[in-house]
């Protein structure tokens, strides 16, 4: 029986744009493996994951949406080849699109909201069709993306026998809050009268704000950007502090399996032991091969960035931050992986004309070169304006590259700078969000590669010995769904292949209006 079921609109490596889809990916695993079975369900698109993987049929529905009945079906990932069950709901001209947010131009799609709320409301109709004493003991929703479900179950008379169930909202990320007019309240499903004003947030219809308030518990991704929450929300600020008794930092774990230098298949050297000469091999072999690729000298420190090219990354700092060193002739030289804000790319795509040999840039989204950028580069700089967790940081010190960073949220909280006096520290910090800040921490990190190359392994080697699995977050997690009532508890899990012909899902215990549960059915798309 699946324990939690864990909502989101990003999976890896169904569905990733950042730090949610890694998340989603390896939380539910961790918690299976710790006996609490767990599953994921996200949106089917129309990725190359998606379309090249083998899919069971497991219910077929339809929800309305604003006056239009869309038809949708389950789908589960055959063989559970993941480590824990994934489900996607294929909603036919909604999801099954190449991009996850936005077409390829980078446009978001126009029907944000009828998709949004069709998802959840497949979601809710699928759990529905489960025996009553089958359903998941925590729906654990993700980022604003699923912030209507604590509403639609606790206020939907169509979902209210999912109401008993504890829910637990998740921010990834504040900033994105899916606010919309309150024009377009048709798109929400019935609700009792009178508890529509609950997703009021400064006379919009906040899903955000919707579940920060009903959920059973709030959790984010770092104590410190829990507390910056409180400060600074776009708005949500005084609902922050008024649910304070509800909210929970836990810093995100990775996922050791799929970033872990000894056997990761997408870098072009893999680490051979854990002592600093094995490390000092493979950091030479990997950053000689990302010089190569790139011509960047490689008897200077390498400092590179890989992200998203939006304000919340502060990456619109680095093209001045970058021309003061390479305008001074200085020894060091900058690579950059990311897609995001015209400005900044454009910025970057010039400085690849004018400084080339010192400076280069990839404009895309790239999973298997990102992984060869951790593993071969010195340094890796976030200088962000806000960061929740940040997983950037954590991937580069398990491949032994030394992160620098601005104080903030999750980077606060994982990486201590070298300076500090108990020797806990793991990178190079900065406090201001401007140029000056972060050339002295480019500085300090530069004179530390040429003239203390000592120092430079031991916080290597340090750094990669960092043990930032799940696990702790793991029994984190499982205390917030204890703390609100839900029976999570380990108990044998066996994850079984799905079977060729899987029974039809049983009817629901209590009466509901979905119209067609139909036998399921294995379908391999190719
Ligand atoms: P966020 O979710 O805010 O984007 P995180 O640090 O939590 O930031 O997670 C970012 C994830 O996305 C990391 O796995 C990072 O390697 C990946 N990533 C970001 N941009 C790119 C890119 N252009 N190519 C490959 N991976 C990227």
């Amino acid at each position: 029986m699946i324990q939690v079921l864990h909502i989101s609109a990003e999976c890896y490596p169904a569905a990733k744009t950042g730090g949610l889809g890694d998340v989603v990916g390896s939380l539910p695993k961790y918690l299976t493996s710790s006996n609490v079975l767990s599953a994921a369900i996200i949106p089917k698109y129309a990725t190359k994951w998606n379309v090249n993987a083998e899919w069971i049929t497991v219910f077929k529905g339809s929800v309305w949406v604003d006056w239009h009945e869309h038809y949708f079906e389950v789908h589960q990932h055959a063989g559970n080849t993941l480590g824990y069950p994934l489900f996607t709901v294929h909603l036919p001209g909604l999801f099954d699109r190449p991009g996850i947010y936005n077409d390829p131009s980078g446009a978001p799609y126009p029907d944000e909201i009828r998709r949004s709320v069709a998802f959840q409301q497949a979601v809710l109709e699928w759990l529905l069709s489960f025996p009553w004493h089958d359903r998941p003991r925590v729906l654990h929703c993700h980022d604003h993306h699923t912030g209507l479900i604590p509403w639609m179950v606790k206020y939907c008379p169509k979902y209210q026998h999912l109401a008993p169930i504890p829910t637990v909202f998740t921010i990834h990320n504040g900033q994105y809050q899916g606010a919309f007019g309150w024009s377009n309240a048709r798109y929400l499903p019935p609700y009792e009268p009178g508890t529509g004003t609950i997703l009021d947030w400064n006379g919009h219809i906040n899903p955000m704000a919707g579940a920060i308030k009903t959920a059973w518990a709030v959790t984010t991704v770092s104590n410190s950007y829990l507390y910056e929450l409180h400060q600074s929300s776009l708005g949500l600020e005084s609902l922050f502090r008024q649910e304070w008794q509800k909210e929970w930092g836990i810093i995100n774990g990775i996922d050791a399996a799929v970033w872990d230098p000894a056997t990761d298949p997408m870098i072009q050297q893999r680490l051979e032991s854990n002592d600093v000469a094995a490390i000092k091999t493979f950091k030479e072999a990997n950053k000689a091969i990302l010089c190569e690729w790139f011509g960047l000298p490689k008897d200077w420190p390498l400092i590179s960035f890989i992200g998203r090219m939006v304000g919340e990354k502060g990456s619109d700092l680095l093209p001045e931050v970058y021309k003061r060193f390479l305008n001074a002739g200085a020894r060091v030289s900058f690579l950059v992986l990311g897609t995001g804000e015209t400005w900044t790319q454009n910025e970057f795509r010039s400085m690849v004309h004018a400084y080339g040999g010192r400076f280069n840039a990839v404009i895309d989204y790239n999973e298997a070169l990102s992984h060869q950028i951790y593993a071969g580069s010195d340094f890796l700089i976030m200088p962000s304006r806000v960061e929740p967790c940040g997983l950037n940081q954590l991937y580069s010190m398990r491949y032994g590259t030394i992160p620098i960073v601005r104080s903030i949220g999750g980077l606060k909280d994982t990486v201590p700078d070298i300076a500090e006096a108990d020797g806990t520290g793991r990178g190079i910090r900065f406090d201001k969000f401007n140029v000056e800040d972060a050339v002295y921490a480019i500085y300090r990190a530069s004179s530390m590669w040429h003239n203390d190359p000592d120092t430079v392994d031991l916080v290597r080697k340090k750094i990669m010995d960092i043990d930032f699995s799940w696990e702790n977050a793991v029994a984190q997690y499982l205390n917030v769904y204890k703390s609100i009532g839900s029976s999570v508890a380990p108990e044998v899990v066996n994850l079984t292949p799905v079977p060729e012909e899987p029974a039809t899902p049983a009817p629901a215990a209590e009466p509901t209006e979905t119209p067609k549960t139909k036998k399921a059915s294995r379908t391999k798309k190719k």
